[in-house]
């Protein structure tokens, strides 16, 4: 789950962090009381949106005016919130659709000296959580690991020690600190490491960490994401949850504890397992086309469950066919079908559909599918069925 800038910066600053005051508004007025509040001359108005590289981005229909400005009165503050609220902005992370702005930061602004990057998150190879520190922050780390590579330093941790002061204080030299510095930089890392694994985020990134003019390091931006699976501990970071924010097909999966991940192919997937659900998107993938999604469906779902999970594939406006991909153990084939021929008759089957089932029960879903007057196509194996989809999926395309 990701949070807004504004709810990882009251985390944070929670945890001892130095974070700039600031305040989140829903509308033009707020903007201006809040500007007021702070009374910091230079004033920072932030769309707040599940995305980054905002400073960056443009809004739709204006090219002057992007998600990070720069405004010296709370009447400009209003202003800006007046042309940023209720508008779509698109950056290099929202895709070209961008999205809504319902929210603003205002945040006292910082005197730059020198922008840093900082991020703490889980390498899963090496199974550590890892520390990346740059000196060249400002730009997106990806562009950094491009042009600058050797400014990048990692420091990772071990769990039996946990994070030491002399690692913090090694990377604080190696980005070029000196003096106070160093206890500065080492503080913030020890301080966000403790919200990273206090609150199991998955993701902390400080991008800019800045270096301000009268010598103190604050974070400027901050994206926290945090572990689903740790959540039911955390009652506070739960109810930061956006559902503006959050992928509409996946909100629906949740509401009936399936394990869906939304992608942006156009070959929806039904399948038990998810070692299967992997390869089945694997071998969609080698086919030529791609996954619209990951879907589990689990050993002991029920009609219900299985009907819902069918009912999201087909309601997915990118979805142009559906595999349905059963290897039955647990799961009957015939619950598979009977859901299966539900779903498709209450919401209307109108992209091809290939089914592979195979195990439990499976001539009874066999003569359930073939009996249903649905147009299913029939496939024996894994293999042979990524082959029809795709073939159907681009018989249909070019029709
Ligand atoms: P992002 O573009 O979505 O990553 O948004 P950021 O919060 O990182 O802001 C983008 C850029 O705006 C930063 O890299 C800074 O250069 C600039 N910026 C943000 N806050 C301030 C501030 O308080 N003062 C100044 N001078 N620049 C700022
Ligand atoms: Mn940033």
């Amino acid at each position: 789950m990701n949070i807004h800038e504004y709810q990882a910066k009251d985390l944070l600053r929670s945890f001892g962090v130095p974070v700039p005051p600031g305040v989140a508004v829903g509308s033009p007025a707020e903007a201006r009381e809040a500007a007021r509040q702070l009374d910091s001359g230079v004033v920072v108005v932030k769309a707040q949106i599940h995305a980054g590289g905002r400073g960056a981005g443009r809004y739709v229909g204006e090219p002057a005016c992007g998600g990070v400005r720069l405004v010296k009165t709370p009447e400009d503050a209003q202003h800006a919130a007046f042309e940023m609220l209720d508008r779509v902005l698109v950056t290099k992370q929202t895709g070209p659709e961008g999205r809504l702005v319902r929210k603003l930061y205002i945040e006292a602004g910082s005197a730059i000296e020198h922008e840093y990057y900082l991020s703490i998150l889980l390498d899963r190879e090496a199974r550590r959580i890892v520390i990346v520190a740059s000196s060249e922050g400002g730009m997106s780390i990806e562009d950094v690991a491009a042009e600058k590579p050797e400014s990048i330093h990692k420091s990772w941790i071990d769990p039996t020690i946990g994070l030491s002061d002399h690692q913090s204080r090694d990377l604080a030299v190696k980005l070029g600190f000196t003096g106070k510095q160093i206890a500065a930089f080492a503080a913030i890392v020890r301080s966000a490491y403790t919200a990273f694994t206090t609150l199991d985020a998955s993701l902390l990134e400080v991008n800019p960490l800045a270096l301000t003019k009268d010598g103190a390091l604050v974070v400027l931006d901050a994206k926290m994401s945090f572990d689903e699976n740790g959540l039911f501990r955390h009652a506070n970071v739960r109810a930061l949850r956006d559902p503006d924010e959050e992928d509409p097909r996946e909100q629906e999966a949740a509401r009936f504890g399936l394990s869906y991940v939304g992608l942006d192919g156009t070959i929806g997937c039904m399948v038990n397992g998810a070692g299967l659900a992997m390869a089945t998107m694997d071998i969609i993938n080698s086919e030529g086309e791609s996954p619209a999604n990951f879907l589990d469906v689990g050993g002991g779902a029920s009609r219900e469950k299985v009907a819902a999970a069918f009912r999201i594939l087909l309601a997915d406006p990118n979805v142009e066919g559906v595999l349905v991909n059963i290897f039955g153990g647990i799961m009957r084939c015939d619950i598979i079908a009977e859901a299966v021929v539900s779903a498709s008759r209450e919401v209307g089957l109108h992209v091809p559909l290939v089914v592979r089932l195979a195990g439990t029960n499976v001539e009874e879903g066999m003569a359930l599918i073939e009996n249903s007057g649905l147009d299913v196509t029939v496939a024996s194996d894994l293999a042979d069925a990524a082959r029809k989809i795709v073939a159907a999926v681009r018989a249909r395309r070019a029709a």
